[in-house]
């Protein structure tokens, strides 16, 4: 039937071609430089303003050390309003800075935090919210952009899966005061581990690279109290490959997405995720919600049946992370006051999906889905 010999796992990273990696180690065993701001590092940055449409990025080690130090570099305290549905990086960094996290809810069409319930959860010890771009679908950018404006609040995004989004032509990067991405492994631009602070100006860009290499301005002097967040160059040079052929990387994606709007569209009680019209999207995960009121089965049954088909999807966001201990006797984090999410948690599968996924195993997935309506 259609079990599939070897696993099918929800994500799968890109490799760029041996060959051209060879010749990019080549160059660094030439260079003698690993790091530290080298050659390959300040070309990954040139190529990405240019690839993003953003004016300033810095490169991180990995996305939460990105997320850690862009709090550092706004010097956030307080508490800081995020969702609870995001990986748990998210409310992790804040945490790492004493930061209290007071989660809000999500909306029910685009997964992303509801800037109506924002100004209900503002204090006078609110100093900046952090939404996040979930499965990179836009923010409501305008809304959230607007109650910063009101109430003197920064914004941080955590773009981590937002790699190349635009709204209206324009980068939802270039939004608020800073975002952040993640170029881990199983995101859709990878540099092994990664990330990356994007800022609008020259001044932040310069404090950004000061704290990710301890605070040091020059050899001798340190300005803060920074962290050691620089990505290396063996990283920079995997990704400047990656990104040659990161187009018809999401065009593929889109391939698979669209395979699976058509074939699930009607089945009684799935809901994929669909496209907000007038954005760019990156495709990096396919989400849908299952809902046990009108499909045979629930989310965690269809996900262990799917499983014994060796196919494996992934319950992102579940649990919430105001479910984990760190966080589940914080005020803001119970299920009362977090009812859309705690909802979508319940019901969401993420399918597998990345460039290489051939379409016919896209069909051999959805007729597990389908065949037990
Ligand atoms: C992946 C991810 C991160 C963390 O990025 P790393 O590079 O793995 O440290 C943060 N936030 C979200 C929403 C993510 O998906």
């Amino acid at each position: 039937m259609a079990k599939f010999d070897s696993p099918i796992y929800v994500t799968r990273p890109d490799f760029p071609p041996l060959e051209d990696f060879n010749e990019y180690l080549k160059k660094i065993w030439e260079n003698k430089i690993l790091t530290n701001n080298g050659p390959f590092h300040q070309e990954l940055e040139h190529a990405l303003t240019e690839y993003l449409g953003v004016k300033y990025i810095s490169l991180f080690s990995n996305g939460t050390l990105a997320l850690i130090t862009a709090l550092q570099t706004l010097r956030i305290t307080g508490e800081v309003i995020t969702t609870p549905f995001s990986f748990v990086a998210t409310s992790h960094s804040l945490w790492w800075n004493g930061i209290k996290p007071v989660f809000v809810d999500i909306e029910n069409d685009s997964f992303n935090l509801d800037p109506q319930r924002i100004e209900a959860a503002i204090t006078p010890k609110t100093t900046a919210i952090m939404p996040v771009h979930v499965y990179g679908n836009p923010c409501n950018l305008d809304a959230i952009r607007k109650i910063s404006e009101t109430y003197g609040l920064k914004v941080i995004y955590d773009a981590a899966h937002a790699f190349g989004v635009k709204k209206r032509d324009d980068s939802v990067l270039n939004m608020g005061d800073l975002s952040i991405l993640s170029f881990h492994a199983t995101k859709v631009f990878n540099t092994v581990e990664g990330g990356a602070i994007v800022c609008h100006d020259e001044k932040t860009k310069m404090q950004i690279d000061h704290l990710k290499n301890f605070g040091f301005t020059d050899e001798l002097t340190v300005v803060a109290p920074g962290i050691n967040a620089k990505m290396n160059e063996i990283q920079s040079a995997y990704g400047l490959l990656l990104l040659k052929n990161i187009d018809s990387a999401i065009e593929k994606r889109s391939l698979v997405a669209q395979k699976y709007r058509g074939l699930l569209k009607d089945v009684k009680g799935i809901r994929c995720l669909y496209d907000i019209k007038g954005i760019r999207h990156n495709y990096s995960y396919f989400p849908i919600l299952v809902d046990q009121n009108h499909y045979p089965m629930t989310r965690d049954d269809l996900y262990g049946l799917l499983k014994k088909n060796n196919i494996f999807g992934r319950r992102y966001f579940f649990p919430l992370i105001s479910n984990f201990p760190t966080y589940n006797g914080l005020d803001s984090s119970r299920p009362e006051n977090l009812p859309v999410a705690t909802m979508v948690a319940k019901q969401v599968l993420c399918l597998p999906i990345y460039p290489a996924l051939d379409l016919s195993d896209v069909e051999k997935i959805c007729d597990i889905i389908i065949r037990q309506v």
